[in-house]
């Protein structure tokens, strides 16, 4: 539920769309998410490619909040997605170094180069937690937030407590500590669903740690469920 690709300036430039897909196939993933910096605008074409190789790629995007809290966001509908991407752009200042923080490129699903994404995606947005959230549910998204136990960018080292009334849909816990450690270690996060994801930004990582999920099919709508824990679907990792 947390792949980045090579749009994201931190993302290897090996990360495109033809590998991330065959990478997951080949780690038995049979739904991924691509959720670059601030960006989906390397979804579309990772969905395409994705259909080819028969992996489904659900759009999302790991926002930075003003409290500088990363912040999964994933969507049934990739127009969905882009209509998020503009909220994202419209409060998100300054503009890419790529000396200083790399590349971001755009490709297509046959691996492309179209273009450089010339905002700073590895910056923070003006949007406060409880705003994305508002905007990703408006848009029938599910808001998670992204790797909990880490020291940056983490809610938890942030915020020191993830608050209930945020209304997210989950918590991500990161491939350096088992969920089960995470429930013992952070007391607070009992009555939210948790997954683990890759985070990967590079192939390598892809498929190194992943959430199993109980679905009548790899879908947005069925993990949707599983995240409420309704209808049988479920969580299990
Ligand atoms: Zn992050
Ligand atoms: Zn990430």
């Amino acid at each position: 539920m947390h792949i980045h690709s090579c749009l994201s300036p931190c993302g290897d430039l090996g990360m495109s769309p033809k590998t991330i897909v065959a990478k997951s196939r080949e780690a038995g993933l049979d739904i991924i998410a691509v959720c670059d910096h601030n960006s989906s605008e390397n979804v579309e074409a990772t969905m395409r490619a994705g259909r080819m190789a028969g992996v489904n790629v659900l759009p999302g995007m790991e926002i930075c909040s003003k409290e500088e809290v990363h912040v999964l966001a994933l969507f049934g509908k990739l127009e969905n997605a882009l209509s998020m991407q503009a909220v994202v752009y419209a409060h998100l200042p300054g503009e890419n170094d790529i000396n200083l923080w790399g590349d971001q490129i755009i490709v297509n699903e046959k691996d492309e180069v179209m273009g450089e994404n010339p905002h700073l995606l590895i910056g923070a947005t003006e949007l406060g937690l409880s705003d994305i959230v508002t905007h990703v549910h408006q848009l029938e998204g599910v808001c998670i937030a992204s790797h909990i136990d880490r020291p940056a960018f983490g809610i938890i080292s942030n915020l020191g407590f993830v608050p209930k009334q945020l209304g997210l849909d989950g918590v991500e816990v990161s491939w350096r500590m088992p969920i089960q450690t995470a429930r013992e270690t952070f007391s607070g996060i009992k009555d939210f669903s948790c997954i683990t994801s890759s985070d990967a930004h590079y192939l390598e990582d892809i498929g190194k740690v992943w959430t199993g999920f109980i679905l009548e099919a790899p879908t947005f709508e069925e993990i949707r469920l599983a995240l409420t824990d309704k209808a049988g679907r479920r969580i299990e990792v």
